[in-house]
């Protein structure tokens, strides 16, 4: 799950490590009274979850209420590749002598941590990487050990930070390697770490994933939750526990395994059809997945047919008939449906479900014919 920038430094805050005083805002009018909280200069920043917002206008420095107002209002509704700015993060400007690069990710090939510091960061780390790889000093970190002071003085000697900053930067990693552990990020980075001319060290940007596996033991993380929901069709099948990926096309498809799901959104595209979605109803599926998948399917407008493509394994295919049967009795399902049921107790599968058949709910032998079918029937090709 990634962050917001806001959220991001909220986050750092926990672990201590120094952010600029700020505060978030919807509107022009908030966006001047968080400037006033926050103390003049300020900078205006829109909160999308894409980098180099500087670069496409969503970063300015304001001096004064009117130029919050004229910055506020530009930025608000300002698209920054094809991500709307609804939300910005307001902060008391800094002054900056330099701008680094921290960051830790894993590197799983090495099964370790992975640490990035440059004395040559606010550019894109993907820039420095390509034209001046030196100046990045990686650390590879086995979690075991973890990151100590003494570890991180030696990093920041190595990269080439300025002097001045090198003890207040050591001790920077150590806490930003602490949120990244015990905070459970995938990724934690700060670019850029500043160093002010009056000597401070502190992070003006903040670019965290958390690892979504460990949200068992984050209660605290609900907050960040539900923010960067944009389609409606995926909070709604989050809310029903459902592994499933909005998308752009005509035909709703629900099957059981990610990699048959896939190959379905495949075969359908084969046969001049587009996919609405990707929905994995997984192994086991029963009467009330099977609803669910439907009803959360049957929510968007743009579906006209729906592929229910089932390979019965462990799963199996009689049950998920029964399951397809309830649920239309549940639910009143706008689309036409066509099933391809094979694998375990496919024939019994069929069998219960013959005498339901209709122009309403049709059956299909195998996989390319349904997608035919279910194509013709979503309005042929597109
Ligand atoms: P990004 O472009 O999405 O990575 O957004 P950043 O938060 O990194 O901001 C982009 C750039 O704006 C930074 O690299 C800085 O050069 C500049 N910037 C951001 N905050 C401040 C600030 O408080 N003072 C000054 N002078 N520049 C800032
Ligand atoms: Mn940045």
């Amino acid at each position: 799950m990634d962050l917001f920038e806001y959220q991001g430094k909220q986050y750092f805050a926990r672990f201590g490590i120094p952010i600029s005083p700020g505060g978030v805002a919807d509107t022009v009018d908030e966006a001047v009274a968080q400037a006033d909280a926050a103390g003049y200069p300020v900078v205006v920043k829109a909160q999308v979850k894409v980098g180099g917002r500087g670069k496409a206008g969503g970063v300015k420095l304001a001096a004064d209420a009117d130029e919050v107002r004229t910055h506020a209002g530009n930025i608000l509704g300002l698209d920054i590749k094809g991500h709307v700015v609804k939300r910005l993060w307001i902060e008391h400007a800094s002054d900056i002598a330099r701008e680094y690069y921290a960051s830790f990710t894993l590197d799983r090939s090495a099964k370790c941590h992975l640490g990035m510091l440059s004395a040559e960061g606010g550019v894109e780390i993907e820039e420095v990487a390509a034209t001046n790889p030196d100046a990045i000093a990686t650390l590879r970190i086995d979690p075991v050990d973890g990151l100590g002071l003494d570890g991180a003085r030696a990093w920041v000697a190595r990269a080439g930070l300025d002097e001045e900053a090198r003890e207040q930067a050591a001790e920077l990693l150590v806490k930003l390697y602490t949120c990244y552990t015990e905070g459970d990020c995938d990724l934690a980075e700060i670019n850029p770490l500043i160093l002010t001319p009056d000597g401070r060290v502190h992070a003006l940007d903040a670019k965290v994933t958390l690892d979504a596996n460990a949200t068992f033991r984050h209660p605290e993380w609900e907050e960040f939750e539900g923010s960067d929901v944009e389609d409606e069709r995926e909070a709604r099948a989050k809310a029903r526990g459902l592994n499933y990926i909005g998308l752009d096309g005509t035909v709703g498809i629900i099957a059981n395994g990610a990699g048959l799901a896939m190959s379905t959104l495949d075969v359908v595209n084969q046969v001049g059809g587009t996919a609405a979605n990707f929905l994995d109803i997984g192994g086991g599926a029963n009467a009330d997945v099977m609803a669910a998948a439907l009803e959360v399917i049957n929510s968007d407008p743009k579906v006209q047919a729906i592929f229910v493509n089932i390979f019965g394994g462990i799963t199996r295919v009689d049950e998920v008939a029964k399951g397809v049967l309830e649920a239309l009795s549940r639910v009143d399902i706008g689309s036409p449906i066509v099933l391809r049921l094979d694998g375990t107790n496919a024939e019994a599968g069929r069998a219960i479900l013959a005498e339901h058949l209709s122009d309403r709910l049709v059956a299909e032998p195998t996989m390319l014919d349904a997608a035919r079918r279910v194509v013709a029937l979503a309005g042929g090709q597109s």
